[in-house]
């Protein structure tokens, strides 16, 4: 999925900055953006004085103290840059659109591919743990708006004949890059062999079992929902998902999970059918809708379908799953740290998917600066200055005429990417 690129006055230092400036410059770079701690503010040395100078050395530079001892520039940002040299080609590749990889990224700065890769992977794991904070922070939705949801899944570790499925929930308001994403539990699936014949057998969850995992992802752990009341929910036809615009049914019934609540959500849904032999992608539904006050619903037509989410599935597998995530092992702590690898790229993409249209050099900055004044405390008020960018990048969506969108959207991404829509009827419990 392409993203338009937008100009949004608050640029990055350019690729020929980044690439032509000297350590000096570049440190001057990395402190002006905030991801580089100012040593000068910040550290007094064991003299006593506090009187630090930036030092060009050959390929690199150093802070000096007036009593001569020497400290490395990045000696404070040892989580991102274990490096002595002030590598911020690579964060700035890293951060950029191109989705360079690292042996690509090394050819372009002169740097050996496996300190490429440990950056992009210190990058990664400094990242993961905000991510998971601002998207917690999420609010999907609201009365009256189209909220999309489905699952994308990935092959994990093979368990004697059965395999293990690593799975993610998202959640979308259209019109929006937020997109909300949480790991769902594993699935099973078994491999059986009769000669020549291969088949995949799943084990598919009970409905009571699909409902929880489903509200489990609507609430956070405080009990707070993520979807606004109101909402206009589209999925495709998997058992639970059926449930969200049934008032009394057992998602809201309260009979698991104490989500009594959840009934206060009001909710509306749609569900296209993704099963052949006539597939849906987007079709019109006429839906009572909640007015917003009281009991009052009205019938409204509204397109149903995930193309959204389709889009955003694509663009994440690409990104995602075309990386060796697999978390087959020779032994389970290995298994362990290549499916954490797999989750700090997921919130990696996912940040760059909402805070595309904008800067993301200086994004890090900005989450590194609030990590360094106020940990902890990183949330969506840190990025405010890049989201109206990326508001402004959003074009407003005219809302489309009833008869106008079926089978209109999405189709050049779905062509893209028939291993996406396969893996989408893996789990697929349609009736
Ligand atoms: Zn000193």
């Amino acid at each position: 999925m392409v993203r338009r690129a937008c100009d949004n006055g608050n640029s990055s230092p350019g690729q020929k900055a980044i690439l032509t400036s000297t350590p000096v410059e570049l440190t001057e770079i990395g402190l002006e953006t905030g991801i580089l701690t100012n040593e000068r503010q910040e550290t007094v040395c064991s003299c006593g004085k506090q009187k630090w100078k930036i030092e060009a050395r050959n390929n690199h530079c150093q802070y000096r103290c007036s009593c001569r001892k020497t400290e490395s520039v990045v000696a404070r940002d040892r989580d991102i840059f274990s490096q002595k040299r002030s590598l911020f080609g690579a964060l700035w590749l890293w951060c950029s659109p191109l989705n360079v990889s690292p042996d690509k990224g090394g050819l372009v700065l002169g740097v050996d591919n496996r300190v490429m890769r440990d950056l992009f992977d210190q990058f990664r794991s400094w990242l993961s743990p905000l991510v998971d904070q601002l998207n917690d922070e999420l609010l999907i939705g609201g009365q009256g708006q189209d909220v999309e949801m489905d699952e994308i899944c990935f092959r994990s570790k093979t368990l004697d004949n059965c395999v293990l499925w690593v799975r993610y929930f998202a959640m979308v308001r259209r019109g929006s890059s937020k997109v909300f994403l949480a790991q769902l539990p594993y699935r099973v699936s078994k491999d059986f062999s009769f000669g020549s014949i291969q088949c995949e057998v799943h084990i598919k969850p009970t409905l009571s079992y699909a409902l929880q995992e489903l509200a489990s992802v609507l609430r956070r752990d405080d009990g707070s929902f993520r979807l606004g009341a109101g909402s206009v929910c589209h999925t495709d036809s998997a058992r639970a998902y059926k449930q969200l615009g049934v008032e009394d049914g057992p998602l809201f019934d309260g009979s698991f999970c104490n989500a009594k609540e959840l009934k206060g959500l009001k909710l509306a849904h749609t569900n296209v059918k993704h099963k052949p032999p006539k597939p849906e992608f987007t079709k019109p539904f006429d839906v009572p809708v909640w007015q917003g006050i009281d009991d009052d619903w009205e019938v409204e037509t509204r397109i149903g379908g995930t193309q959204k989410l389709d889009g955003f599935f694509a663009s994440f597998r690409r990104d995602v799953g075309r990386q060796p995530f697999n978390t087959t092992g020779p032994t389970p702590k290995q298994a362990d740290a290549l499916e954490q690898g797999l989750h700090h790229r997921v919130r990696a993409f996912q940040c760059k998917f909402w805070m595309s249209g904008s800067d993301m050099f200086r994004v890090v900055g900005s989450l590194r600066k609030k990590e360094r004044d106020d940990p902890g405390r990183a949330s969506w008020s840190t990025l405010a200055e890049y989201l109206k960018v990326a508001e402004q990048c959003e074009q407003p969506k005219k809302r489309l005429a009833p008869d106008a969108g079926v089978g209109l959207l999405a189709d050049s991404d779905r062509e893209l990417d028939a291993g996406e829509s396969q893996c989408s009827l893996l789990f697929d419990d349609d009736e």
